[in-house]
């Protein structure tokens, strides 16, 4: 049983890593000025943009945002968890990491969950035995009429076969020893009100579900006849969580990274086929529809997706969810709409892979198609026009970020035909606060005023023997960005610390970063700190001095805005006391700005 990994040993692991090293094991690495630059591993490219700093011991690739440090590296070329990749890096740096005892709670929770999986694990060989015996026969004709009579793909997907009656995996479990209460927590097994324990799946084709690692967490049932539901699956349970998984993932992630794109279906059968027809790269959504962390999963092996999708009216409110949180989820998505009706199972039965592959390769980006059928076409009847303005307008006010939203605005005004302007406004009232304000520039947008406040952040990134000296001055409470002041924090408290690290000062750059909740901040932070220094080191103090100065300039800026608005008000009002209350303020701020 694995414990907790003492923050010593994670120092000591650190401190002994070369993030070089380390990733030339996967890919290869050249120099170029102050940085190594290679192939990106997480997407496809051809021109390098995949970057490691030697100094900072940090990666960002350029292309497709991932970035991070030596530990994050491997857990994702490897899909491994922190500490399993902590471990993995104390192997090869010689560091030995003593088992130390969980606490009660972390190994009752990490052994109901094993349990779990030894359970499933179980019920997985008792149902695919079940399908090559002889109650299995009507299972696997209703197979072989789906094309799937290869046993080693059943083997590979660990087909099985649930027993119509009751009690047949129940007894199983029983004649294994396995505690019925632990089984219906796998939810494999279910309780009557009388308190009598049943098998869940009856008569039904079985197709475990793995997580990405392989290990068996739930279920999904077909019934063979015409019986209802159709599909049964598993309840959640401590190893399973609804919309965390992808069916397949585990089998397909190596095509997925290899072939630079994922293909995604709905349903067990299409994946199961496709990968059958020889398409390796595909994962299917278990019915459900599409999550954010789902979109999460993928983005770890691709940034490319093409959706099979289903264009009946459910298909299509579907799908703008799906479009939202691919946008949002950086994940490139195009979409296949088959022809007649057809699904991705019998299509490729019936055309096979290379007609398949032929529609993918002139596959439509997901936002063009969206914009084209969904939204609507330009010079239309005025209803329908202004129905499809209707539509776009709640669905770009969705789009989390400005500038996709801005892109979004555009395209659609050109299809609708109408003035972006006004498409504009309509979106504008439709946002809610939270999104509204990146939107347009009133003032200060994010991006604006922390530009000064984030190279400050980047100089003491840079300068690690400024920082004393820059925190000094009380700059951070002139920042505008509580992200940045509480990050300009953080970099404090870990110069004080100091030591224990390869830089001896105890900074770990990534980790820093990290802190920062706001992903396209964080971007921008990592993006400035692996390039080249454009800071003199000769001038340097000259630098930091211009840029507090702005930070403050900005800071009594705003200040004297808001002053003054409030003033007007005051004025409107009548109020006298507060008038000359605020022009006091504003005095002595401007007292203090000299
Ligand atoms: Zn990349």
């Amino acid at each position: 049983m694995k414990g907790h990994i003492p923050a010593d040993k994670i120092e000591e692991v650190k401190g002994r890593t070369d993030i070089v090293h380390l990733i030339s094991e996967y890919i290869t690495l050249k120099k170029t000025g102050r940085n190594f630059l290679g192939l990106c591993p997480f997407h496809k490219e051809k021109t390098p943009s995949f970057t490691v700093s030697d100094d900072k011991q940090i990666f960002y690739c350029f292309g497709c945002g991932q970035g991070g440090n030596a530990i994050t590296f491997l857990m994702k070329i490897n899909n491994i968890s922190y500490p399993e990749a902590v471990r993995h890096l104390a192997r090869k740096t010689g560091v030995v990491i003593p088992e130390t005892v969980m606490s009660r709670e972390e190994k009752e929770r990490a052994s109901i969950s094993e349990q779990l999986n030894r359970i499933n694990q179980m019920a997985a060989g008792y149902f695919s035995k079940n399908l090559l015996s002889p109650a299995g026969k009507g299972a696997r004709e209703y197979l072989s009429n789906r094309g799937i009579q290869d046993t080693a793909l059943s083997d590979n997907f660990r087909l099985g076969f649930a027993l119509d009656g009751w009690r047949h995996l129940r007894g199983f479990f029983e004649s294994q020893g396995v505690p019925l209460k632990l089984a219906e927590q796998a939810g494999l097994i279910a309780k009557t009100d009388k308190g009598d324990f049943y098998d869940r799946f009856r008569g039904r084709l079985i197709f475990p579900i793995e997580d990405v690692s392989g290990h068996v967490i739930a279920f999904g049932g077909r019934i063979l006849g015409d019986g209802e539901p159709k599909y049964l699956n598993s309840p959640e349970s401590p190893v399973y969580v609804k919309g965390r998984n992808l069916y397949g993932l585990a089998k397909t992630r190596e095509a997925i990274r290899e072939k630079g794109y994922a293909i995604l279906v709905e349903g067990y059968f299409d994946m199961v086929t496709l990968f059958n027809a020889g398409v390796t790269n595909v994962i299917a959504t278990l019915g459900t529809a599409l999550t954010k962390d789902q979109v999460k999963l993928i983005r770890r092996y691709t940034g490319d997706v093409v959706v099979i999708f289903d264009p009946d009216e459910g298909g299509k409110k579907g799908m703008a969810r799906s479009l939202e949180l691919f946008l949002a989820g950086n994940v490139q998505a195009k979409v296949v709409v088959l022809p007649d009706n057809y699904d991705p199972d019998r299509y490729v039965r019936t055309y096979g892979r290379k007609s398949l592959e032929e529609i993918i390769a002139h596959a439509p980006t997901m936002v063009d198609y969206y914009i084209e059928n969904i939204i609507g076409k330009k010079g239309g009847a005025i209803e329908e026009t202004s129905d499809a303005v209707h539509r776009a307008v709640s669905f770009i006010a969705n789009i989390d970020d400005a500038i996709k939203r801005n892109l979004f605005i555009k395209r659609v005004a050109e299809k609708l035909g109408i003035d972006q302007e006004l498409l504009k406004t309509e979106v504008r009232h439709a946002l809610t606060p939270s999104n509204y304000q990146g939107t347009e520039a009133p003032g200060h947008t994010d991006t604006k005023a922390d530009k000064v406040e984030l190279s400050l952040i980047h100089i003491m990134l840079e300068y690690h023997d400024k920082i004393p000296a820059i925190l000094e001055t009380g700059i951070l409470d002139y920042f505008m960005s509580e992200e940045l002041r509480a990050l300009g924090k953080v970099l404090h408290e870990s110069h004080d610390r100091g030591g224990g690290n390869r830089d001896t000062d105890g900074l770990d750059t990534f980790l820093i970063i990290n802190r920062l909740d706001n992903e396209s901040l964080r971007e921008r932070l990592l993006k400035l700190v692996i390039d080249e220094s454009p800071y003199n080191e000769k001038v340097i103090d000259q630098l930091i001095a211009d840029t507090i100065k702005q930070i403050k300039r900005k800071w009594y800026k705003e200040k004297d805005r808001t002053l003054r608005t409030k003033l007007v008000k005051a004025e409107e009002a009548n109020d006298w006391d507060q008038c000359i209350y605020l022009l006091r303020e504003r005095e002595k701020e401007r007292l203090l700005r000299e």
